[in-house]
């Protein structure tokens, strides 16, 4: 709909560039109702304004508990002007459409941070301001709803550029944004009272989340915790079926989502992939002929760390490798999915935590991540970057093999979900030494190394591992010291962003040790 805005009900407690607005809404002919406090804001400014109680023949009341909610408001806000039946409503009821609304809301959050008591913050729970926002946002089809101060200069420049009336797409990022508003002000609001009347775990947390199971402590004993899922459903272990086994521990449940997310990097149209998880971190991870064979190498990768490990798969769990994950103690397993028989054998190992999905995480998907900070809170998109051959740019005077390039993407999938600073050394599609989360990158290719030796210690091998192997790095090489440690180790080919400001320095030393680099262009810093 594009019919000039003719009617606004303005109800602000932030009264900020309430004037300059009303003034601006008058002159381009808007006729304005408003509340008391902001109608008398607009009077005093000389401005001509109706007050709400007029529209509705009730005055406000109950200390302004209620002061808009009433028909003639929402229905004025909800009808659908191109339906007749609402608009016959409407005129049946007296009910004069509001095209506008601006509305901020009873300042809550401010109330609660200046300490203020009990009943002071009851008080200021805003019943009518969200009411509105939510019946104007709900019709955006016709209504334009403002909550943000921020936002009036663009609504007026808006109604400028479409001859006083509001384009739909502009009218849908507003309600956007108001359904942002209310939803984070209740989350304020109950939030708040978890606090005030010590709710330990609130059945529901406020956020876009429904409780899921209540843990039995968080990562430490000392801290109380609970699993949410998001609503949307999406495979993964916040969905997933638990077959057998213990209750999920809070980091059974985040190791499992670090396996599962790692597993799904690969296709299982390209074969079979298994990752072994150990705090957060791959300790094996590979792709195989079988599903057997892929568990099989990953576990091989480091064996002692494999125990009482999280074992994702990227297929559904066959008899076989069910058989062969039995052997050792492991505390979770997930799958998309198991044969009958694979569960006749893991029912035996009642301990034994059994997951299944409807099928693998979408890598792809774009998901907002959160993060605690001290008074805040990080933001950011999950890490959904992705390199391809067609990425790659070789820097080396050798360039790869095409089983060496194979070996390095491989490497790259798995660097990506090692926390950084990630150096991974992978052979022949599976991975023979991880280092992680070291403070420096030199560190980081030492312990893969160290790694490296000691899967050769476990699996009685002449020589080590990582000889001939492809190195991965999340992030560039910023001297040439972690590069040489990588060769030194058998490192024959090498995957990093590259951008650093010694990469002549760092590709000097990787064409005078032989090796072929590749250079993907994008990080995977996962800290
Ligand atoms: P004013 O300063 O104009 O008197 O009041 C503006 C505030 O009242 C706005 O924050 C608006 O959200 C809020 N408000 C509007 N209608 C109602 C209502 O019916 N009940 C309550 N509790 N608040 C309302």
């Amino acid at each position: 709909d594009m019919t000039p805005i003719r009617r606004a009900l303005i109800s602000v407690s932030d009264k900020t560039g309430l004037i300059d607005l009303g003034r601006a809404l008058s002159e381009r002919g808007v006729e304005l109702l408003s509340t008391g406090g902001s109608a008398k804001a607009l009077r005093d400014a000389g401005l001509t304004v109706k007050d709400v109680s007029e529209v509705t023949g009730f005055p406000e009341m109950m200390d302004g508990r209620v002061k808009t909610l009433h028909p003639k408001v929402h229905g004025g806000l909800l009808a659908l002007r191109g339906n007749s039946e609402h608009v016959a409503a409407m005129e049946e009821h007296g009910i004069g459409p509001i095209d506008l609304l601006v509305v901020n809301l009873y300042p809550f959050e401010a109330t609660v941070a200046a300490g203020a008591d009990y009943d002071t913050c009851i008080e200021n729970i805003d019943i009518g301001g969200p009411a509105m926002i939510r019946a104007a946002a709900k019709n955006h089809g016709d209504v334009t709803v403002v909550v943000d101060v921020a936002d009036y200069d663009k609504l007026l420049g808006d109604m400028d550029q479409h001859n006083g009336a509001t384009c739909p797409k502009f009218r849908k990022k507003l309600a956007q944004i108001a359904y942002a508003r209310t939803g984070a002000y209740d989350a304020a609001v109950s939030n708040w009272m978890a606090e005030a009347i010590g709710v330990e775990t609130p059945r529901r947390r406020a956020f876009a989340g429904e409780l899921k199971q209540t843990l039995r402590y968080g990562e430490n004993s000392h801290q109380q915790a609970a699993f949410y899922t998001d609503g949307s459903n999406r495979p993964g272990v916040a969905t997933a079926r638990q077959l057998q086994g213990k209750e999920l521990s809070y980091n059974n449940i985040n190791d499992t989502d670090a396996a599962f997310e790692l597993v799904a990097e690969f296709d299982p149209a390209n074969g079979p992939a298994c990752a072994i998880i150990k705090h957060a971190n791959p300790c094996g991870v590979a792709v195989g002929a079988t599903l057997v064979d892929a568990y099989q190498k990953a576990f091989d990768c480091d064996r002692t760390s494999a125990f009482g490990g999280i074992v994702a798969l990227n297929q559904p769990l066959d008899v076989e490798t069910a058989q062969k994950i039995v052997e050792i103690f492991t505390e979770v397993v997930i799958a998309p999915g198991a044969s009958d028989e694979a569960i006749e054998v893991f029912a035996a190992k009642k301990n034994l935590r059994l997951l299944l999905t409807e099928g693998l995480p979408d890598t792809r998907a774009p998901i907002t991540a959160y993060k605690q900070v001290a008074g805040g809170m990080l933001v950011q998109d999950k890490d959904v970057g992705y390199v391809g051959m067609e990425d790659l740019k070789v820097v080396t005077k050798k360039a790869p093999s095409e089983q060496e390039m194979a070996d390095l993407l491989f490497a790259w999938k798995v660097a990506k979900h090692v926390k950084s600073n990630a150096i991974v050394y992978v052979k022949d599609g599976a991975t023979v030494g991880v280092g992680a989360g070291q403070m420096s990158r030199l560190d980081s290719a030492n312990v893969a190394a160290a790694k490296a030796g000691r899967m050769a210690d476990e699996l009685g091998l002449a020589e080590s591992p990582a000889k001939g192997c492809a190195v991965a790095s999340d992030a560039f090489f910023p001297f040439a010291d972690g590069l040489l440690e990588a060769a030194a180790a058998g490192g024959k080919c090498v995957i990093q962003p590259g951008g650093s400001m010694r990469d002549d320095e760092v590709i000097k030393a990787a064409d005078e040790a032989g090796l072929a680099m590749v250079f993907t262009g994008m990080r995977h810093f996962r800290h």
